[in-house]
């Protein structure tokens, strides 16, 4: 199996800094990938993430910092290219002859679920089939460390599943994948570890369960919600609901003192909605 690799390798980054004149894309970014896991990188427009790939792939000149890998890192940023008037196993055969020691053209063409339109032009594929002839590319690096940005971008949610079972079956097989997306949904599913990035910098970083598990935001109405809104404490106030709900940000012992806080002083409440935090808001709450 092309995916099957001699040893898992994970990725150790520190220090990474990279400008583009005026601009820092990067500004002292520390990563680390543990092995044979999928590690999402997450972020708004414009923090860094690209580059971040770019600079594993080796693809931009750093200005400080160094990355640690063991074994090869392959994969693609923004979208994967392929000669559209070429078949996909001609594109393949292409890349193989470019590599000292490339892995097999059927093998990876079979392992992305390719091979029925293996010899057909791509300029006829959907956009799935190209991403899946990007990782195929990739895998033909015979890579330990798999670099992906957004590939499941476009793509119909059938598609989408389709490759996540297939990047899910590559990490199974001892592959580490570094996986860019905005994708929330897609992270959840796939990613062990995320590093959220904001402005070049690491803002979060940590298990996609610990990221659920940030501060909850509960909505209470109460007898007396003047009242109640003087005694919830300035850690855990957050904007009100327009329909009149208070709301409080903690978690559930921080949420059950405050409820016995205002029963101390004769606030009855009437209502109390814990919502969980889902990848979204925790992810909104950290890059506001
Ligand atoms: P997106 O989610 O939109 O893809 P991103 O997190 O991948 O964004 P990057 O593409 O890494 O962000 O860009 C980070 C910053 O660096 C941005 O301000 C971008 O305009 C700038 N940048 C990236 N590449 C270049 C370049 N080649 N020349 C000039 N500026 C660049």
């Amino acid at each position: 199996m092309l995916a099957t690799v001699a040893a898992v390798a994970g990725v150790v980054v520190r220090g990474l800094h990279k400008g583009f004149g005026p601009i820092t894309a990067l500004a002292g970014v520390d990563l680390e990938v543990q092995p044979g896991t999928v590690h999402g990188l997450l972020g708004p427009n414009g923090a860094g993430k690209t580059t971040l790939l770019r600079a594993l792939l080796g693809l931009v000149r750093l200005d400080a910092g160094r990355i640690d890998v063991e074994g090869v890192v392959a994969g693609f940023v923004e979208v994967p290219g392929a000669y559209p008037y070429l078949t996909g196993r001609q594109n393949l055969e292409f890349l193989a002859a470019l590599d000292d020691d490339p892995g097999d053209v059927s093998e990876a063409l079979d392992l992305v679920g390719l091979m029925d339109r293996a010899d057909t032009k791509v300029s006829g594929w959907s956009l799935g089939m190209r991403q899946r002839l990007g990782i195929a590319a990739a895998l033909l690096r015979r890579p330990d460390v798999l670099v992906l940005d957004e590939p499941a971008n476009g793509l119909d949610p059938q598609a989408a599943r389709s490759l996540r079972q297939l990047i899910a079956g590559l990490t199974a097989d001892g592959l580490t994948v570094l996986l860019c997306s905005h994708d929330l949904a897609e992270v959840d599913a796939l990613c062990e570890d995320i590093t959220v990035l904001l402005a070049g910098r690491v803002a979060w970083t940590g298990t996609v369960s610990e990221l659920r598990a940030r501060p909850g935001r509960s909505v209470l109405t109460t007898s007396d919600d003047v009242l109640a809104r003087q005694l919830r404490p300035r850690a855990m106030a957050a904007t009100d609901d327009a329909d009149g709900g208070l709301v409080v940000l903690g978690d559930t012992a921080a949420v059950d003192a405050y409820v016995l806080t205002l029963a101390q002083h004769g606030v009855a409440v009437r209502s109390l909605r814990q919502e969980s935090l889902p990848l979204e808001e925790a992810f909104l709450e950290l890059t506001r």
